[in-house]
C-alpha cells in the first residue's frame, strides 16, 4: 500500500465534517483507499499526494473529451463573463441547445433541462403518467436511473444463489425508502421477453412506462440485444405504454445519436446527462412533442422546472460540447482508442488463460472474467467480479484509476489517444499477474 499522508490528514478532517468524510457516499472507498483528488487534465487525475493516474473512471461518464478541454472550459468562461450564470428567465440558449440535440437525435422533438439524471428521469416518468393517466413503470434488474426513491429498489444479487431456481429479492437501496415508493415499480431481467409479457399481462393496463438503459453503464455495459429492443418498443405501442430510453451515460457517447442511433429504435422519450456537458452539470429529457407538451400548467399539466434549470454555465458547457462532438470525428477517435485498450487487456488476460468477455460499446465497454456470455444482471452474479476486482486494485495502485467494481465499464475520452500504451500493457501485466498469485 503506497502511503498516502495528505490523503489520511484531509480524510480526518473530512470524517469530522462529512458522514462517512466523502460529499457523495460511492466516493468512500475505505479509510485506506478513498481517493482525493488534486488536480485533473486531458485523461489524468493527480491526487493529494502527488500520484498521476490514466483515469478510466472519468466521474462516471461525463468526461467524453477530456479534463479541463479548452474548446468547452473558454466557452464557458466566455458566457459567464459576456452574459451571466442565470437570471431564472428565458435565454436563446435554450433553443440553441435543443437545435443541437436535434440535430444529432432525430427522436427529440420537445425537450427540457434539468440539473442531473436523477431529475431528467424523474421528469421523464412523471411526463409519462401525465401523458398516458397510468401508474406503473418497468425497470430493468442491474439498471441505475439515479437517487430518488421509485428508482431504488434493485435485485439483491449478493444473498441470492443462481443455483437456487430462484429470483433475486427486490431490496431498497437502504434505509429512508418508503415501502409505498415500490407500490407502481414492476422489475424484470434484460433480454428476457418472457418476463416481459407477463408483467404486461399482468398489468399492461397501468403500465406508463418501460425505463431502460439499452446498454447497461451501470452493469458492465451488458446489452439489449436487437430483438429485445424492438420487443420493448412493440409491446409499449401495443399497450399504450411509453418506452423511456435512458440515455444518461449513452447519450452522445456511444454514437452521436446514442444507443438509439447504433439500435435504430428510438424512444417516445430520452434523458441525457454526462456526456452532453464534459463534466458540467447539466441534463434534459425530451422527446415527442405531443407527450412533452403535457408539460404545462391547468389542471392535468405536468409541472417541471427548478431554480438552476437551463442556467447558462450548464447550457454554454453542452453547447460547446455538443458542438465538438457532432462537428469533429472526436467520437471515432475515442471509439478507436476503446478498442485499442480493448485488444491491450486481451492479450494480456490470454497470456495467463484469464477466460474474459468484453461488452458494449468501444467508448464505455465492461470487462467480465470468465466463461458466462452475460445477457442479464443475474448472469452478472457467476462472472469472476472477485478476480476483476483484485486485478482492478492492482491497476489502481500503479497509476490506473477504475472503479473496482466491474459493474462500472471503462470508460474512454478524446485524450485517452495520447496515452502511455506500451505502459498500460506492462502495469496490467503486473495487476493480472498480482491478481492471480
Ligand atoms: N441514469 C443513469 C443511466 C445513470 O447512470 C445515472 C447515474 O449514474 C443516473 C440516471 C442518475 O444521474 P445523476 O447521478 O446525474 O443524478
Amino acid at each position: 500500500m503506497t502511503a498516502k499522508p495528505n490523503r489520511d490528514a484531509l480524510l480526518a478532517t473530512a470524517h469530522t465534517h462529512m458522514p462517512m468524510g466523502v460529499a457523495d457516499s460511492y466516493r468512500y472507498w475505505g479509510d485506506e483507499n478513498t481517493v482525493f483528488v488534486k488536480s485533473m487534465k486531458g485523461c489524468t487525475i493527480t491526487d493529494e499526494d502527488g500520484q498521476t493516474f490514466v483515469d478510466f473512471r472519468l466521474a462516471y461518464g461525463p468526461i467524453i473529451l477530456g479534463y479541463r478541454d479548452e474548446r468547452i472550459d473558454n466557452a464557458v468562461i466566455s458566457s459567464i463573463q459576456n452574459i451571466g450564470t442565470m437570471t431564472g428567465f428565458s435565454t436563446r440558449m435554450d433553443s440553441e441547445v435543443i437545435e443541437l440535440v436535434k440535430s444529432m437525435c432525430p427522436q427529440i422533438e420537445k425537450m427540457r433541462f434539468a440539473n442531473s439524471g436523477t431529475e431528467a428521469v424523474l421528469g421523464a416518468i412523471r411526463t409519462a403518467r401525465g401523458y398516458t393517466g397510468k401508474n406503473k413503470v418497468v425497470v430493468v434488474e442491474g439498471g441505475f436511473h439515479g437517487l430518488y426513491d421509485e428508482m431504488m429498489w434493485k435485485p439483491d444479487v449478493d444473498s441470492w444463489d443462481p443455483e437456487s431456481g430462484t429470483i433475486p429479492e427486490i431490496k431498497s437501496f437502504g434505509g429512508g425508502i418508503p415501502e409505498a415508493s415500490r407500490e407502481h415499480l414492476e422489475t424484470v431481467s434484460l433480454n428476457d421477453a418472457d418476463a416481459l409479457d407477463e408483467v404486461f399481462a399482468r398489468v399492461g393496463d397501468d403500465i406508463a412506462a418501460i425505463v431502460i438503459e439499452p446498454i447497461m453503464g451501470n452493469c458492465g455495459s451488458i446489452a439489449s440485444t436487437q430483438e429485445y429492443m424492438q420487443k420493448l418498443r412493440d409491446i409499449c405501442d401495443q399497450h399504450g405504454s411509453l418506452l423511456i430510453i435512458d440515455e444518461v451515460k449513452t447519450g452522445f457517447r456511444v454514437a452521436k445519436g446514442g444507443a438509439q442511433e447504433l439500435y435504430g429504435i428510438y424512444a417516445d422519450l430520452t434523458t441525457y446527462a454526462k456526456a452532453m456537458g464534459n463534466g458540467y452539470p447539466v441534463a434534459a429529457f425530451g422527446g415527442k412533442a405531443a407527450i412533452m407538451d403535457k408539460i404545462s400548467f391547468g389542471k392535468d399539466g405536468v409541472t417541471h422546472g427548478g431554480t438552476y434549470t437551463a442556467n447558462l454555465i450548464a447550457l454554454s458547457a453542452a453547447k460547446a460540447t455538443l458542438t465538438t462532438l457532432r462537428d469533429t470525428d472526436a467520437l471515432d477517435s475515442i471509439n478507436a482508442t476503446g478498442k485499442k485498450i480493448q485488444g491491450i487487456l486481451a492479450k494480456v488476460f490470454d497470456k495467463f488463460g484469464v477466460e474474459h468477455r468484453f461488452a458494449g460499446p468501444d467508448s464505455m465497454f465492461g470487462i467480465h472474467l470468465g466463461t458466462i456470455v452475460p445477457q442479464n444482471y443475474r448472469d452478472w452474479k457467476q462472472t469472476n467480479s472477485d478476480l476483476y476486482t483484485e486485478f482492478a486494485h492492482n491497476l489502481i495502485k500503479q497509476g490506473v484509476m477504475l472503479e473496482p467494481d466491474s459493474r462500472e465499464p471503462w470508460f474512454i475520452c478524446e485524450a485517452h489517444k495520447n496515452m502511455d500504451f506500451d505502459w498500460l500493457e506492462q502495469v496490467a501485466n503486473d495487476a493480472m499477474q498480482q491478481a492471480l498469485q
